[in-house]
């Protein structure tokens, strides 16, 4: 498929975003969504019992002599396909099944390619932007989580540790801004504390915002509140976009291959302007002599309308090779 903005898988291919609140499957262009098969969705049930909800989810979309290209909402290596946990999943524990191995003894008449939802993501983006002539392309998700993920274009390649990971950033320890250093406090979903993720991430707005000492705000009604020019909106806007700017500083200080970073998720996508406005204030404010704030300018960062990025489009671009993933 060429980079433009169908959706339609190819034929033969079922398309399947598995997240902790919907299950997605696309069979042609047709999308479906149901209830994802998750601690989130189902809080009583155990590790196993999901596990098992989400491979007969899986097999049942299974066709004989087609494949099932999916993008999978959780930590796992993307070389083997081997998955290791995800909080809204499965809480905090670590899966001891091999979930792809179990699909492809099942069903080895199908094909299964099966990726971490950041990388499609990436997939899909740095297909939009193939023909700009950036070197290395990222894509950075803000939403129930943080993490980032980091391409070379030019030899289309994402290059993964040893346990073929990348980019898994959301709970690194973050800066805060000054005036504010008792936000370092406030509990991660992780369960620690001072995280990129406890600042920045969806669940963490509303506690950063209590912190500060906003009553009564309201998630759903925050972008609405700053197209009003709402100062208190603002105010929290600043500083839980603060850690989120100084990540990117870092990527540009360490990475100066790194010509395009787009950012999407939830949080990202759902206050879109707003969002990519105080990320350029952070960005264009001087910290120290050998600043890359103005040097990359605004060109340098693109946060993402809703729906631009597609991961189960960039989970068939996966499947057909657009970007491998090796380990050197
Ligand atoms: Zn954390």
């Amino acid at each position: 498929m060429s980079a433009g903005t169908s959706t339609a898988l190819g034929d033969g291919t079922v398309g399947v975003d598995v997240g902790g609140t919907w299950l997605r499957v696309r069979t042609g262009d047709v999308t479906e969504r149901r209830t994802a098969p998750s601690l989130l969705n189902h809080p009583g049930l155990s590790t196993s019992e999901l596990t098992d909800l989400l491979l007969d989810e899986l097999l049942l979309v299974a066709e004989p002599g087609g494949r099932v290209v999916v993008s999978l909402g959780a930590a796992m290596n993307d070389l083997t396909s081997r998955v290791y946990g995800s909080a809204p999943l499965w809480g905090d524990a670590r899966l001891r099944r091999d979930l792809v191995g179990e699909l492809r003894l099942r069903r080895p008449d199908t094909g299964w390619c099966v990726h971490n939802d950041v990388t499609c993501a990436l997939a899909d983006f740095a297909a939009s932007v193939a023909n700009e002539g950036h070197r290395h392309v990222g894509y950075l998700t803000v939403s129930s989580g943080i993490a980032l993920k980091v391409a070379d274009l030019p030899a289309r390649r994402i290059v993964v540790d040893g346990n073929g990971l990348q980019g898994e950033v959301g709970h690194m320890k973050t800066p805060v801004p000054a005036d504010v250093p008792y936000l370092l406090g406030l509990d991660c979903d992780c369960g620690g504390t001072g995280h990129l993720a406890s600042i920045s991430a969806g669940p963490a707005i509303p506690r950063v915002a209590k912190a500060l000492g906003m009553s009564g705000f309201e998630p759903g009604t925050f972008a609405a509140r700053l197209s009003a020019n709402d100062p208190e909106a603002a105010a929290l806007l600043r500083v839980v976009t603060y850690p989120v700017a100084e990540m990117i500083r870092w990527l540009w200080a360490t990475q100066p291959l790194l010509d395009l970073l787009g950012i999407g998720g939830g949080v990202a996508e759902g206050l879109t302007e707003h969002f990519e406005h105080a990320l350029h204030e952070h960005l264009e404010a001087e910290t120290n002599y050998s600043d890359a704030g103005g040097v990359r300018g605004r060109s340098a960062i693109r946060v993402l309308r809703p729906g631009a990025v597609d991961p189960i489009r960039g989970a068939e671009r996966m499947a057909d090779g657009f970007l491998t993933v090796v380990t050197s």
